[in-house]
């Protein structure tokens, strides 16, 4: 029998809480029939992003707008209410959240009550204590990082260009990527291949004048395409000048100096931070039970464990993985197991309503794909390994069968074929960061904070 009106609270907009949703809210309609459930999405931002795409959005090759999906378009049959849950009384079932609107008010945070909670906060960038990292450092994990990033790195080859001061110059067109993950290697891929392009536009910027840095703490990169392709990645970055250092950790990047473990010293003003992640500081502020690490503790039917009627997936759940030969495994943080175990946790929510037994998770990693610039590529799917264009065109099919709705894939698939007819889009807009900083100017004023706000690592 079905629960009177269910109140399903999902926390996060990303792959788990907008797929949980878009699954659940189908079901409402078909099975669950409207009036028995009501669903509550929390997020920060009207949208959920498309992470494998932000390498892309970083070059140029498909625009910001095309590698998120607006939640509010997807989720007609939800309520999506953008803010943040700052902490979870699940025993109480409540959650406590601040909202734009909440901060305006002055009120302070809002409760929210629920029945059936989701909690899929995700992950954040896991960062160590190292001197000039907070404050010159910038991650890979959201759109505006990306689109920042780009504008960047577009902007130093412009300071590059106007400056007298060789150190300057030096300091501006070197750029050092730390983590050698597919976020890492991807992004770096993606830029140098857009600044290469780029420098033929300057009359005095070469390409091999850009030094394009890579450090890994560990003796490979790319672990998700295995050793074979890590490798084959490795020299094929260095063949483009890329200097790979393996075995190596970035010590400080105080003061604009990237120091590293191998002694080596790059005056910089681009350090990018893709060292992997780590749990959302959310899930430490609930009463649900944590692992050693600080994921949730899962059960195979992405229950929470020993809590009933809490839920969670993806990136801030520890779920144990069924297929692994090794007993204690758990199921890696990446979009494949979170969009599946979405389907699977949607699945198990409508059938715990209905009183029918769980569903197990299970799903064999099949491989990965990764970019390494334009026709550049690795990948290492079913058993398979692919290299150089085959890798790069199986990397934008994929993604393009991946990328949530119709509308998004026909976008990007729109934007591709437009880039392949014409030359690459080389303009920085980072002044559109700081839109008052002119009408500041021409009022008299001084422009303020907000409008002459050094984004990290952005000067
Ligand atoms: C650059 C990059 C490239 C990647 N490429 C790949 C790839 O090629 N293949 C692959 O398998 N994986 C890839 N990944 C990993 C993949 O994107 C993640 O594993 C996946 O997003 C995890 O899904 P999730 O729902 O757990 O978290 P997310 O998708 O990160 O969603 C978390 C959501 O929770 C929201 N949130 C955060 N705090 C709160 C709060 N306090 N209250 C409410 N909501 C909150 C966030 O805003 C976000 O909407 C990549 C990641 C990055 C950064």
């Amino acid at each position: 029998m079905v629960k009177e009106r269910a109140r399903i609270l999902v926390v996060g907009g990303g792959y788990v809480g907008m797929y949980t949703a878009l699954r659940l809210q189908r079901k409402l309609k078909q099975e669950l029939g409207r009036g028995e459930a009501e669903i509550t999405v929390v997020t920060p931002d009207p949208y959920m992003t498309y992470q494998p795409f932000l390498p892309e959005a970083a070059a140029g090759s498909i625009s910001p707008r095309h590698v998120v999906v607006p939640l509010r378009r997807v989720l007609p049959h939800c309520r999506v209410v953008v803010g943040e849950v700052t902490a979870v009384d699940h025993a109480k079932r409540t959650a406590t959240l601040t909202t734009l609107a909440t901060e305006e008010e002055g009120t302070g945070p809002r409760q929210l009550t629920y029945d059936e909670l989701v909690l899929a906060p995700g992950s954040i960038s896991r960062t160590l204590p190292i001197p000039g990292l907070a404050d010159f450092a910038i991650g890979f994990k959201t759109v505006e990082e990306a689109i920042g990033l780009r504008n960047h790195v577009i902007e130093q080859m412009d300071i590059a260009s106007s400056t007298r001061d060789p150190a300057i110059r030096d300091a501006a067109l070197t750029f050092v990527f730390v983590g050698g993950g597919y976020a890492g290697v991807e992004a770096l891929g993606e830029l140098e291949d857009m600044a290469r392009y780029t420098t033929r536009y300057y009359h005095n910027i070469q390409p091999d004048d850009l030094k394009w840095i890579l450090v890994e703490a560990s003796d490979r990169i790319l672990p998700e395409v295995g050793p074979d392709l890590g490798r084959y990645t490795v020299s094929e970055l260095r063949r483009r000048n890329i200097d790979v250092r393996l075995d190596t950790r970035l010590e400080s990047c105080a003061d604009r100096v990237a120091v590293l473990s191998d002694g080596a010293r790059f005056p910089t003003r681009t350090v990018v931070w893709t060292a992997g992640v780590k749990p959302h500081p959310l899930l430490a502020a609930t009463d649900l039970p944590l692992t050693d690490r600080g994921r949730l503790k899962c059960t195979p039917e992405l229950t929470v464990d020993g809590a009933t009627h809490a839920w969670a997936a993806g990136d801030a759940a520890a779920v144990p993985d069924v297929t692994a030969a090794e007993p204690g495994s758990q199921t890696a943080p990446n979009a494949q197991h979170a969009v599946r175990q979405a389907k699977v946790l949607a699945d198990n929510i409508a059938r715990s309503l209905r009183g029918e037994p769980l569903q197990t998770y299970s799903h064999k990693y099949v491989g990965s794909v990764a970019s390494l610039g334009l026709h550049k590529g690795v990948a290492h799917v079913y058993g398979r390994k692919l290299k150089g264009y085959p890798a790069w065109f199986m990397h934008r099919a994929y993604h393009l069968s991946r990328v949530p709705t119709f509308n998004r894939k026909a976008r990007v698939l729109a934007e591709w074929t437009l880039s392949g007819l014409f030359k690459r889009e080389i303009v920085s807009l980072g002044s559109l960061e700081h839109p008052r900083a002119e009408f500041e100017l021409a009022a008299g004023g001084k422009p303020s904070d907000e409008s002459s706000g050094d984004p990290k690592g952005s000067s």
